[in-house]
């Protein structure tokens, strides 16, 4: 499947800005005006019906937002983006012209609303983008995407907006878990990959950081939540920036390329691959003598009839090795990763000799 050669998700590096919600006429025009002078937004967006986890919340303003965004797009020539969730809210974003739609993270999580909306964009070109479901579940964002093409809705991006975990110990509303968006990412190389620091976040604090390691990640553009008068927002408020303070953290993002045409550079990549190479091979020839030692000591338990297990010397192992390897600055995270997987193939083998 492949997304239209003309399609604003070609543009390099992609850049979506806007309110969480459409509140006001003057609030979409005044933060649309201040985006399109900067020049470096290539896409405004605003809610117009909003999914909220409680209710009693600001639901968004509702059809009357469609007129707004659709006199935004007219006022600066800025291409307009909503959420849709429903028959009724594809249609009428249709009829209104809006340019691109987002199924949110809620709505990604559940098949029977993403058959919907596929179902009404049909017969549609308007542009596709899908948020991450709300739960690391890679299917569900895949299962969303074949949907819309089943439905011959072919101009389709992604948007990694974190997954919401019960508890999670870091600073993020929605922790990013990189790796699940980079296996989505290959899962589905042929679309773009939109990050969404806003939503991550959950506060102003960490977005150009999260922004940046999504550039670094080699992602097609970002999302960034942004409104006039950030502390009186009636949605997302602890997140949201002025669109001025969007544009400046849009301007600050560096984006990195995936190849070079210096040669010097290049001299100097291979040389160092080379080196990650022949360290790897050294790497797992020892993590394979390492085995080899296990399994001995399998036999030598199998004829003394002792357990595999034995807790108190595989905990002094962990002690003498994170010690060891924080000597050398690697983190007792990472130790502790690497440790794990070693035990667990080394229990895997003695348990075959003892059987
Ligand atoms: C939004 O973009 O304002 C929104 C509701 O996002 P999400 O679906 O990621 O929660
Ligand atoms: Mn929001």
């Amino acid at each position: 499947m492949q997304t239209k050669n003309d399609s604003l998700l070609q543009r390099p590096h992609l850049a979506i800005a806007g309110p969480c919600s459409a509140e006001s006429r003057e609030q979409l025009l005044e933060t649309a005006t201040l985006l399109a002078q900067s020049g470096r937004v290539d896409i405004l967006r605003a809610g117009v019906w909003k999914p909220r986890t409680s209710p009693n919340t600001f639901e968004g303003a509702g059809d009357i937002a469609l007129d707004w965004l659709c006199e935004a797009r007219a006022l600066t020539g800025l291409p307009v983006a909503t959420e849709v969730a429903t028959t009724a809210h594809v249609e009428k974003a249709l009829r209104a012209g809006i340019d691109v739609v987002w199924i949110g993270a809620r709505t990604t999580t559940n098949p029977f609303s993403t058959q919907e909306v596929a179902e009404a964009l049909r017969g549609s070109n308007v542009t596709v983008l899908v948020k991450n479901p709300t739960t690391p579940d890679i299917g569900l964002w895949m299962g969303a995407v074949e949907r819309l093409n089943r439905c011959g809705i072919s101009d389709v991006g992604l948007i990694h907006r974190g997954f919401s975990l019960h508890n999670s110990t870091d600073n993020y509303r929605n922790p990013p878990l990189w790796q699940v968006a980079l296996e989505a990412k290959e899962r589905m190389p042929q679309l773009p990959m939109i990050c969404d620091p806003s939503h991550i976040c959950g506060n102003r604090h960490a977005l150009q950081k999260v922004a940046q390691q999504a550039a670094d990640l080699d992602y097609s553009g970002l999302m960034i939540e942004c409104h006039p008068h950030p502390d009186e927002a009636l949605s997302d408020k602890e997140q949201q920036i002025t669109p001025q303070e969007a544009v400046e953290l849009l301007s600050s993002i560096i984006w990195r390329n995936v190849a070079t045409d210096s040669l010097r550079c290049k001299e100097e990549l291979e040389q160092l691959r080379a080196s990650i190479d022949r360290l790897d091979g050294e790497i797992f020839a020892l993590i394979a003598q390492r085995m080899n030692v296990a399994e001995e000591i399998g036999r030598l338990k199998r004829v003394n009839n002792l357990t595999i297990l034995q807790s108190g010397r595989w905990q002094e192992v962990v002690e003498r090795v994170t010690h060891e390897a924080a000597q050398h600055g690697l983190s007792r995270e990472f130790t502790s990763r690497i440790l794990e997987a070693i035990h667990i193939e080394s229990i895997e083998r003695q348990n075959k000799i003892m059987q």
